[in-house]
């Protein structure tokens, strides 16, 4: 095996579009230092901020918490931590399990959302009683209990696990469908939105899906390796994403121009969703129609719908935690 570039140990991993080998202690620093660079050149996380991390247990969002907690002493930031137990059986049993790990050997807080206990009913039996697929229900859940509680906890940011696999995925998508408005919001960061919308931001924007792995796997970090059962493997999001990394194999380093010259020109998109949003009826949160999707949702299961209901549980579960950080 080679040496590493920096050391001369030996190197566990070839960088190719860095051009160089690297041993497992500058392999670690190597991704570390384009997180903090990303937190720079996006302007991500300021000094003294709050920041929500969405935890589901995989490698990506196991990988932001461990970066961000080391980084957080450094930038001075907060960072709580939020996993959602979506009810699905063991899956959810030993990603819940894997995050409560990884929170106490980081000392992070831990905000535990159990739908069971909020909704009564896990994210597959709301799937059954609304009639929609679990994927769709799921996601509607995810993006309302983030937001929700970034909003209750006043957090200046929600951040994700999304890496740049996922991200230029998301866009080829978006393109391939024509939905160049849904383009826009494919950012590192999306600023709030008074007080219906935390921002968002994507720290591990500019990591490869391959980085995180490495990344977790030579620190013998714990992630979850099974798959969610109600993943699906033919899906378009999964073809786009094999062959992205085939483009990367064949010319190395194409990713990163294709997303340097993406945010180059994003002012080009049309950013009609803005126009189109509004506060729910219900909850008071961000929403495409008068009655966001969680309210729709709740109310096709439960009869009437839940958005304040859930506010309130939110609020309860955040009594006496220490979440007003600096
Ligand atoms: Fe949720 Fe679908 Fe992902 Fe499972 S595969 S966690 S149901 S979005
Ligand atoms: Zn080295
Ligand atoms: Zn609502």
């Amino acid at each position: 095996m080679a040496k590493c570039s920096i050391c001369g140990r030996k190197a566990i991993e070839k960088i190719e579009y860095a051009r160089k080998y690297l041993c497992s202690k500058h392999y670690t620093e190597f991704i570390e230092e384009k997180v903090r660079r990303s937190i720079r050149r996006y302007g991500l996380i300021k000094k003294g901020s709050k920041i929500l991390l969405a935890v589901s247990g995989g490698k990506d969002s196991i990988a932001l918490l461990t970066i961000l907690s080391k980084l957080s002493k450094e930038i001075h930031f907060k960072p709580y931590v939020l996993h959602i137990d979506l009810g699905i059986g063991k899956y959810s049993e030993v990603s819940r399990k894997i995050v409560e790990k990884a929170v106490q050997e980081t000392n992070l807080p831990l905000i535990i959302i159990e739908l069971k206990d909020l909704l009564g009913m896990s994210v597959l039996e709301l799937a059954k009683k609304s009639g929609r697929p679990s994927c769709s229900v799921c996601g509607i859940v995810k993006r309302y209990l983030m937001n929700a509680v970034a909003i209750e906890m006043k957090a200046d940011a929600v951040a994700t696990g999304h890496n740049l696999d996922d991200i230029m995925t998301f866009i080829l998508k978006e393109f391939l469908q024509q939905n160049l408005d849904g383009i826009t919001k494919l950012v590192p960061r999306i600023d709030k939105i008074n007080e219906a919308a935390a921002a968002k931001i994507r720290p591990l924007y500019e990591i490869f899906e391959k980085e995180t792995l490495t990344y977790v796997l030579i620190n013998n970090i714990e992630f979850v390796k099974e798959k969610c059962p109600e993943a699906r493997t033919n899906t378009l999001n999964n073809v786009l994403k094999n062959h992205i990394h085939i483009l990367e194999e064949k010319f190395p380093g194409i990713k990163y121009s294709f997303i340097r010259s993406f945010l180059r020109n994003i002012d080009k998109y049309p950013k009609l969703y803005m126009e189109k949003l509004m506060k729910c009826c219900i909850c008071s949160l961000i929403s495409s129609g008068t009655k966001c999707s969680y309210c729709k949702l709740t109310e096709k299961t439960h009869g009437e719908p839940l958005g304040m209901y859930t506010r309130n549980y939110i609020r309860k579960l955040l009594t006496g935690m220490d979440y007003q950080g600096y």
